[in-house]
């Protein structure tokens, strides 16, 4: 039997899940590729667009699965896809950034005049 930190802190895992469902996350993986990234939240665990919770800085680097700056949402095909990669080299293959709850840069529309928070 192997000790997974995983598994000790269950009970904080189950609360970062809820943390970031309760927001609605998107797929920061999505959004660092210019896409939505819109996670249905509703899709069965093991579905390819079912929400998973990614570790930013991987537990066998070190980084903490329960805290929230270590934490985002994914799609669990972003998150296989995305492998051992780190942050910095999904976004440099990525050309673009992880934003923090902040909407997609605006370049992304093109000709069309943004109005969304008008
Ligand atoms: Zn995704």
């Amino acid at each position: 039997m192997s000790s997974n930190p995983r598994y000790a802190n269950y009970q904080a895992r189950v609360n970062v899940r809820r943390w970031l469902k309760a927001q609605g996350r998107p797929c920061w993986i999505c959004r660092a590729f210019g896409r939505t990234g819109t996670i249905d939240y509703s899709l069965p665990a093991g579905h390819p667009y079912s929400f998973e919770v990614d570790e930013l800085v991987p537990v066998s680097l070190g980084g903490s699965p329960t805290s929230r700056s270590n934490v985002d949402a994914t799609h669990r095909c972003c998150n296989q896809w995305r492998g051992n990669k780190t942050v910095e080299q999904v976004l440099r293959m990525a050309g673009g950034t992880r934003s923090e709850s902040t909407p997609p840069p605006t370049e992304s529309v093109s000709g069309v005049t943004s109005g969304l928070l008008g």
